[in-house]
């Protein structure tokens, strides 16, 4: 019996050292609680080991003072334990002192023992003719019991309401240490109210020992992953098939079943039935996945397979599980995404981007045929939207997006490459200009009775063999045609070539130079004068010259063109207007009384308050306003957004003489006879020169003239080159004439010269 026991409890308590030992390497949080129990649970064994082991009665006490202490110290542990481990709050800070208080009691009382001796004692005795020391309680050995037993009753409550409140899969970690304290307690208690010189409930300490350093370290509660793993299974989206080693099917959650059609129980034809929806699939192996579509049309179906194998801790396959996903709404979201990302909202065309990328695919992929880049502009869209608003500017839009749809052959390419701008890849073979060009020009747009004539500038770029795959590049070059377009409804298709590619660098350079031109009076007026019906002068035209040190003399046809397109026309004619002032003001202090007329851009309406400007302007110089002659071409009166109405009451209110120059040149003169209030008006010279040939010519005139002075309007002729015509058009009544018959447009030096000297 001594030896058995001797073993059996010096083996309990190097496992238990071991324990702690482990324990101490854990990185749980409760890990210092638990080896502060393992160690303490190992002091009473101990304890114990001593008092079988030793026949001298001191060893033996010795032995029994370990083992109370260490029983003291084991219990306080349990104590701590049981908070942790249980996961509650530690007791009120008065109930820990009062525990502490009591346990420092006890340790006390066995410190005096020795002296006073009313703890305990211990006698001789023999058990199977061996030699032990036995316990003989006195009565602080009773306070010691109690101490032991309360605590020790606590912590057992805490865990048995613990357990019963726990969820079941949670209880078993409470049970097991409940038994476990329960059967210890009890044996425990045999042996010490039996006074048996050996205990055999230490067997059951260790035991607690070990099993609180399992349960607490190394348990993980199988039944609860089981069934967290279980109920996400069913309740995934996927359809789940689980096979076991022998490729037989031992489970399908719901949709599984669904999808199958079978009963719960029955899943014999799992196989065959995946194989009928999804086709061949390979049960044998995993690691793979696929795609299968199912149904077509509206009906499609998009399904992900995946098999996977199942694995245990070793890396042995247990298993293989086969997933399916309906992927329709993703793939579906991903086709929206993916064609709104790549067309345009309003057309369905392709975008910008999109556009430029299938171009490129096609002409690396197809060298074969040959092709034309097209770009077409929709120029007078802004003016839609001020006018009609966005709507109707919408519909232009998509009637064009229309038109190009219907124009073009299969093999194009189009999309929509900004607000107002189409894209177009053509055939070569296809682009026949003449039908395009005539279409083009006769493109009108109806809503509700409107038909509004759209304005389109269509650029065409031709791409050689030659050229690098550049799309906007190529599209750049045929815009940049589009920029040699002018607003007339003429012409509406530029090819972008070299000559147009140095016309281009040439307008760039001197639109560069423009301001330069401006400060050092390269850009100065020329005077033309105009004279009355007896020959004598009544003012003068300024024509715009540019003098220009490397390409010489410019004529206006030669810049002012560019200029209206990009807009700097409104700082030439700013600067033409001011030397007409100055030099009005200086005829004015040499009491010169003529005029001077100058010429207002159609463009210079959208880049100023040309009203205002003029204002400005005499009020500057002090020069009356009849003396500053206000020409406006009539072409101005149909370009749209503009108020010419307003602006011609408005500087004639001001005092200014407004003329309506090149009369008869564009296609209601007539009307605008009717409806506006001009002071003069100026006859296209193509009248003159094709009265030369033809009489009707000549009789438009007259009646021009007649019916001017009946509405009170002065007329005035320009390109009067001969006497003849200078004669036939006095006879006709005309007022004002201007021509190379008087004098060719000069510098204002040699028209003093000529005129005033
Ligand atoms: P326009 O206003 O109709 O000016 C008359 C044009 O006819 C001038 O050409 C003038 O030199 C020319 N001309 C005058 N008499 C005769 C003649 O007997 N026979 C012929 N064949 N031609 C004659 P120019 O100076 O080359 O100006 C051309 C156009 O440029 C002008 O036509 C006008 O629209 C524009 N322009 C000229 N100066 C300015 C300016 O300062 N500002 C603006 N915005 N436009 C200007
Ligand atoms: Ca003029
Ligand atoms: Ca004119």
């Amino acid at each position: 019996m001594r030896t058995v026991l001797s073993v059996v409890f010096s083996i309990l308590i190097i496992s238990l050292v071991v324990c702690v030992i482990l324990t101490r390497r854990s990185n749980k949080d409760i890990k210092k609680s638990v080896a502060f129990l393992i160690a303490s649970l190992a002091i009473p064994v101990l304890g114990n080991l001593i008092i079988i082991i030793t026949t001298k009665q001191l060893l033996a006490t010795i032995g029994y003072y370990i083992y109370f202490l260490g029983m003291d110290t084991a219990i306080i542990a349990l104590w701590n334990f049981t908070y942790k481990y249980c996961e509650i709050k530690r007791p009120h800070v008065a109930l820990r002192v009062l525990i502490y208080v009591a346990f420092t009691a006890d340790v006390v009382q066995y410190v005096l023992n020795p002296f006073f001796g009313f703890t305990f004692g211990t006698e001789k005795t023999l058990v199977e003719k061996q030699i032990y020391f036995r316990l003989v309680p006195h009565i602080g050995q009773t306070y010691h019991r109690i101490f032991c037993y309360g605590l020790f009753l606590i912590a057992l409550i805490i865990f048995i309401v613990k357990a019963i409140k726990s969820s079941k899969v949670y209880a078993e970690k409470y049970w097991l240490i409940i038994i476990l304290l329960g059967v210890t307690a009890g044996i425990e208690s045999y042996y010490i109210f039996s006074r048996k010189p050996f205990d055999m409930s230490m067997i059951g300490f260790g035991l607690l020992g070990l099993l609180v350093f399992f349960f607490t370290l190394h348990y993980r509660p199988l039944k609860l992953l089981d069934r967290m793993l279980a109920g996400i299974a069913s309740d995934m989206p996927d359809a789940l098939f689980f096979f076991d080693k022998s490729g037989k099917c031992i489970w399908t959650n719901e949709h599984g079943r669904n999808l199958v059609g079978i009963s719960k129980e029955d899943y014999s034809n799992v196989k065959d039935n995946l194989r009928f929806l999804f086709g061949d699939i390979d049960f044998s192996s995993s690691g793979w996945f696929k795609r299968v579509t199912l149904g077509t049309g509206d009906d499609e179906q998009y399904t992900f397979l995946s098999m996977r194998s199942v694995v245990d801790e070793k890396g042995h396959v247990t298993g293989n599980y086969l997933s399916i996903r309906d992927i329709t709404e993703d793939q579906r979201e991903l086709k929206r995404e993916m064609y709104n990302s790549t067309h345009d909202s309003l057309t369905g065309f392709y975008t910008k981007e999109y556009f430029f990328e299938q171009i490129e695919k096609r002409l690396r992929s197809d060298k074969e045929t040959k092709y034309m880049i097209g770009y077409m502009e929709i120029a007078n869209l802004k003016t839609i939207n001020d006018v009609f608003g966005s709507r109707f500017a919408e519909l232009t839009i998509k009637r064009s997006a229309e038109f190009i749809q219907e124009g073009v052959s299969e093999k194009s390419l189009y999309g929509k490459l900004s607000d107002d701008a189409f894209g177009i890849l053509i055939e070569k073979e296809d682009f026949g200009n003449k039908p395009v060009e005539e279409k083009l020009s006769n493109f009108v747009v109806s809503d509700n009775g409107l038909d509004y004539h759209v304005l389109i500038h269509y650029g065409v770029y031709d791409i050689s063999e030659d050229d690098e795959i550049d799309v906007p590049l190529f599209f750049n070059s045929a815009r940049l045609a589009t920029t040699m377009i002018g607003d007339n409804y003429q012409s509406v298709i530029a090819f972008y070539d070299d000559k147009l590619r140095e016309e281009i660098i040439h307008n760039q350079l001197i639109s560069n130079q423009v301001y330069g031109a401006i400060k050092t009076k390269q850009i100065r007026p020329y005077l033309q004068p105009i004279v009355d019906s007896r020959g004598m002068l009544a003012g003068a035209e300024a024509l715009v010259r540019w003098i220009h040190p490397d390409e010489g003399f410019m004529n206006p046809g030669a810049f002012i063109p560019v200029f209206e397109r990009n807009g700097l026309i409104a700082d030439v004619d700013k600067h033409m207007w001011r030397c007409a002032c100055e030099i009005l003001a200086d005829w004015k202090s040499r009491n010169i009384d003529s005029f001077i007329s100058i010429n207002i851009s159609p463009k210079d309406f959208y880049f100023m308050d040309v009203v205002s400007e003029l204002k400005g302007l005499v009020e500057e110089f002090d020069i009356e306003p009849e003396k500053l002659r206000v020409e406006i071409t009539e072409t101005v009166m149909v370009t749209g957004s503009i108020d010419i109405f307003k602006i011609v009451a408005d500087l004639r209110e001001f005092g200014f003489i407004v003329e309506m120059d090149d009369f008869g040149s564009g296609y209601s003169s007539l009307n605008l006879l009717k409806d506006l209030n001009f002071d003069v008006i100026k006859i296209d010279m193509q009248f003159l020169k094709d009265s030369e040939r033809n009489m009707k010519a000549g009789m438009i005139i007259k009646n021009i003239i007649n019916m001017s002075e009946d509405l009170g309007i002065d007329t005035l002729t320009e390109g009067v080159e001969t006497a003849k015509q200078f004669e036939k058009l006095f006879e006709m009544g005309c007022k004002l004439y201007q021509g190379y018959y008087f004098s060719k447009p000069i510098p204002l030096e040699d028209f003093e010269k000529q005129w005033f000297d």
